[in-house]
């Protein structure tokens, strides 16, 4: 690839900071990563990306672009403990009320604490010639001068701005990767260009996560079960096998419904989401790490692919842009495609960077964006407008779940587009559509979804351990025998 520049500045550190930065040595001689934190150099949470204490899923499109600007990342992975497994055929996936079929897609899926990923990607990032890291620094301001950003300042060794340790870093591109928090539609109102226009949805979502054992057995050897809200139950969870032989597991509720910090309350709110599987397994272990709890008051999308004018030599990407709801898991993977754009635009050059990286990072966000929203609206508790095809839209993804817990093949197609590999209209194809049709009539026939379910006192088998037609009644059956 041509040299564009010779050096590029990414402000973030996290995900999305570390994989803009790896584009960038394709770019420039020098790529300077700055973050505000001291950066551990070992697995460990930390104060910039407090998210980072609860559940992360990684979408396969988001494993599968790690593992091309990483060959070799997700054996790393592994071999530092993370459970590795197929998407459909390891993991239960209740959504709507319905428990997926089970059955191996050839879909890899790994699960692994968040800052396990963080950590094995910004040791991969660091270790790039090019690369160099300015940590502890807080960003202070862009500089800019005649429509061009043409560097930063940031204060070393932290928070507060001012002072002696002040410095200035010159660059030919500026990346802002600081997440939700971001400060550039202040900077470009205080700068004489027009702010974003920001889209929102108020989940409200407040939740609780914890670090429990996890043993042979547990799940019958599943690595994760999501659970999603449905209209009569409006709570998540989800539980990931972590490295350490642990599982990491949240749950909450929208508007209001908190999930609990003390244990016994929790356990008791774990009952109430839509699957048992939580519940039963808070409800015979002590935790090893927890509580934490997360208030996630939006999903929040800054528009600045409408942006007329934007200062030359300056991109946002990541949270910066779009922070979707967590319970559909796509902040990695859609910063992970943002990515990818960003090399493809610096591989053919281009004058105008900026709008052409936001237009095409405006599609991507969509399909995120539409699939979160047209989820959540679903819920009652959760305010918008609801235009008539999203309500089309919905009714229809609707039966797709529900004929998902009967067909592996729908449940394949629908995974396929929840992670970011096919687009919303492959569900659309007419076998899909027939098959879809079909299992309505199973459906039917092997009663009501689990969320309606009366609690099963029981373990939960294998929904492929069970005959075809009984798999949507998978909680009422007795534990299998080893
Ligand atoms: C509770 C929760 C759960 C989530 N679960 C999932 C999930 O399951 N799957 C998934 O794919 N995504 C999930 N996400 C989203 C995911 O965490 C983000 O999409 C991902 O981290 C990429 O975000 P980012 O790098 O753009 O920003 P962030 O992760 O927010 O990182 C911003 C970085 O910028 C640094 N920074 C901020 N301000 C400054 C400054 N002024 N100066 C210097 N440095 C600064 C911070 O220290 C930090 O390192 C979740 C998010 C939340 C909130």
């Amino acid at each position: 690839m041509a040299r564009t520049g010779q050096r590029a500045v990414v402000v973030g550190a996290s995900m999305s900071g570390l994989l803009t930065a790896r584009v960038l040595t394709e770019a420039f001689d020098r790529v300077t990563v700055v973050d505000r934190d001291e950066l551990p150099g070992e697995v460990a949470a930390r104060r910039g990306v407090p998210q980072g204490r609860h559940p992360h899923g990684l979408l396969a499109r988001g494993r599968e672009i790690l593992e091309e600007l990483f060959p070799g990342l997700t054996s790393e992975l592994v071999e530092h403990g993370a459970a590795i497994g197929d998407m459909q055929g390891d993991a239960r996936w209740y959504t709507d009320g319905h428990l997926l079929r089970q059955s191996p897609i050839g879909m890899q899926a790994v699960a692994l604490s968040r800052p396990l990923l963080e950590e094995r990607v910004r040791a991969r990032v660091l270790a790039l010639p090019e690369v160099e890291l300015v940590a502890p620094a807080q960003l202070v301001d862009l500089v800019a001068a005649d429509g061009r950003v043409s560097g930063v300042r940031v204060h070393r060794g932290g928070a507060t701005a001012g002072g002696a340790d002040e410095e200035l870093l010159p660059a030919d591109l500026v990346v802002d990767a600081t997440g939700r928090g971001s400060h550039t539609p202040a900077w470009l109102g205080s700068h004489g260009f027009d702010r974003p226009a920001e889209s929102r949805i108020e989940v409200d979502l407040r939740y609780t996560s914890w670090v429990v054992p996890r043993y042979d057995g547990d799940l019958d050897g599943d690595r994760a079960c999501l659970v999603g809200a449905t209209v009569a139950r409006q709570r998540f969870g989800a539980a990931l096998a972590i490295e350490g032989n642990r599982w990491i597991i949240g749950a909450g509720g929208y508007h209001g419904d908190t999930a609990p910090t003390d244990l016994a309350g929790f356990r008791a709110f774990a009952t109430g989401l839509p699957a048992p599987e939580i519940a039963q397994l808070m409800a015979d272990r002590e935790p090893v790490g927890g509580p934490w709890s997360y208030h996630f008051v939006s999903s929040t999308r800054r528009h600045y692919e409408r942006l007329t004018r934007f200062p030359r030599g300056l991109v946002v990407t990541g949270d910066a842009v779009s922070s979707f709801n967590p319970v559909y898991g796509q902040g990695i993977t859609v910063a992970a495609a943002e990515a990818l754009v960003l090399r493809d635009l610096l591989a053919v050059g281009s004058d105008d960077l900026a709008r052409q990286f936001f237009r095409r990072a405006a599609r991507l966000v969509d399909v995120a964006w539409d699939m979160a929203a047209g989820g959540d609206l679903r819920l009652p508790a959760v305010p918008g407008p609801r235009p008539a095809r999203m309500r089309l839209v919905n009714a229809y993804v609707s039966r797709v779940q529900a004929a998902a817990a009967v067909d592996p093949e729908v449940g394949a197609a629908f995974l396929r587009v929840a992670n970011l590999i096919d687009p919303p209209e492959s569900l659309l194809r007419p076998r899909l559509g027939t098959k879809v049709l079909l299992a309505q009539r199973r459906t039917a026939q092997v009663g009501p979804s689990a969320a309606d379910r009366p609690e099963p006192t029981v373990r939960v088998p294998r929904p492929r351990d069970l005959p075809r037609s009984e798999s949507a009644t998978a909680t009422e059956h007795p534990r299998r025998e080893a």
